[in-house]
């Protein structure tokens, strides 16, 4: 899975606004919103209806009765009109399986009108050209500070955009994909990152540090807060009450969860960076259940649960990391945090300790750590043009006792301590807590 050697293409996308629009000239977008609204209501219906949810097919059928429907709006629109619906029923046929929805058709609520190449382009780096039933219009935009940190980052504009209507201030809000090919740097290193259920553990130079993130609070409180919700109003509302989604929606897990993930992901990509290393992750989905967690009623729930988590995080890893050009590996995560790195015979955890024994070399490891000095050893197996040097053989050959007193016990960040960071860790300067 190593992407080094090729580019990655990476995209963003970024809002801009435009100052306010004269009243005359605003009109030809709300007209050309009314069109495009309609196409796309039609659309998503017939595609739903029919089951449709390829955009070529929807057009080879639909393209026609649209031009005729239309005949002054440019051509293109009926193309990605056909694009929006074909999205939007692709996405309402699913969520209907799923059962997520109750109603049979979709409604078209909000519409952004998406533009691809022949509908605009820019013009200088602060306005841009749209066409219209009246022909071409050029919008100023304002651009912001973060457009301007992409656009001199050598960001570029994709070929398609989106607009949406601000009629009470006759704005007009501009999506703006901007895209890079980034080249993955050949790694001098690796940081080796594992992700528990309450921490996030990592290796920087035989530095292992655990980023707490309480995320089994937050996994299972909210799991749990939202299933007795869940109950509670179906009993007296019936399933499809809108006082329990509004109440649902107020738990603000996702937002918490996001955070999280980011902050995370920023702290380990820009060490990484800094050190011109890669990262390496553990190939999530093959690990066994109840390597992680004890305790457990309903284990095969709460490992999906934990799963989700876990891989969410690694995934806004690896997204960061695209974006700086740091190549990322996955590893094997088998045994990692129950296997010794060096005589590779188990380590024995007395009940419940976090400090484990190996069964031959009887040195001392602690298992948040272990994992990360078994994925480091891993990823041999996977970039074989580096080698992660020898673990924890000192200069006579004896292996480093990782014991509780030693110095190489993980140093542990509390989330209220590293959230605030922008910056990478300054590690040694934290005292440990246990
Ligand atoms: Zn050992």
């Amino acid at each position: 899975m190593g992407a080094r050697g090729q580019t990655v293409r990476v995209a963003r996308t970024v809002v801009v606004e435009s100052a306010r629009i004269p009243r005359k000239l605003f009109k030809v977008f709300v007209e050309v919103e009314g069109m495009y609204r309609n196409m796309v209501e039609q659309l998503t219906i017939y595609a739903v209806r029919n089951t449709i949810t390829s955009f070529t097919r929807l057009k080879a059928l639909k393209y026609r009765e649209l031009r005729r429907l239309y005949p002054k709006l440019p051509s293109h629109y009926a193309y990605t009109a056909c694009q929006d619906s074909s999205t939007r029923a692709k996405s309402f046929i699913r969520l209907k399986k799923l059962g997520q929805i109750d109603s049979d058709y979709p409604r078209v609520e909000k519409v952004s009108i998406w533009l691809d190449d022949h509908l605009w382009r820019l013009e200088g780096y602060t306005s841009i050209k749209i066409a219209t039933h009246k022909g071409w219009i050029r919008i100023e935009f304002e651009p912001h500070k973060q457009y301007w940190k992409y656009i001199n980052g050598g960001w570029k504009p994709a070929s398609e955009a989106k607009i949406k209507l601000d009629k009470r201030n006759k704005k007009i809000k501009i999506y703006l994909v901007l895209i890079k090919d980034i080249e993955p740097y050949k790694p001098r290193g690796y940081i080796p990152v594992d992700v528990n259920e309450d921490n996030i553990a990592i290796l920087v130079d035989d530095k292992p540090v655990l980023l707490e993130t309480n995320m089994k609070k937050i996994t299972l409180g909210y799991y749990y807060r939202r299933k007795r919700v869940q109950e509670k109003y179906d009993k007296i509302y019936g399933v499809k009450s809108r006082v329990k989604k509004k109440i649902l929606r107020k738990l603000r897990e996702k937002k918490k969860k996001h955070s999280i993930r980011w902050k995370t992901a920023n702290i380990i990509v820009r060490e990484a960076v800094r050190r011109g290393y890669g990262i390496a992750l553990e190939q999530l989905g093959r690990r066994s259940a109840n390597n992680m967690i004890k305790k457990v009623r309903d284990r095969q729930l709460r490992h999906r649960i934990y799963q989700a988590s876990f891989k969410s995080i690694q995934n806004a890893i690896a997204e960061k990391a695209r974006e700086y050009g740091v190549p990322v590996i996955y590893v094997d995560p088998r045994n990692t945090s129950r296997q010794c790195p060096i005589h590779r015979a188990p380590i024995l955890y007395d009940n419940g300790s976090r400090i484990g024994k190996c069964s031959i070399g009887g040195e001392f490891w602690h298992r948040d750590v272990v994992a990360c000095y078994n994925i480091l050893s891993r990823t041999l197996g996977v970039d074989g043009s580096y080698a992660p040097k020898p673990l924890g053989i000192t200069v006579d050959g004896r292996p480093v006792p990782l014991a509780s007193t030693a110095a190489h016990d993980p140093i542990v960040l509390d989330r209220g301590l590293w959230e605030r960071w922008k910056s990478p860790p300054k590690i040694h300067k934290y005292r440990m807590t246990r």
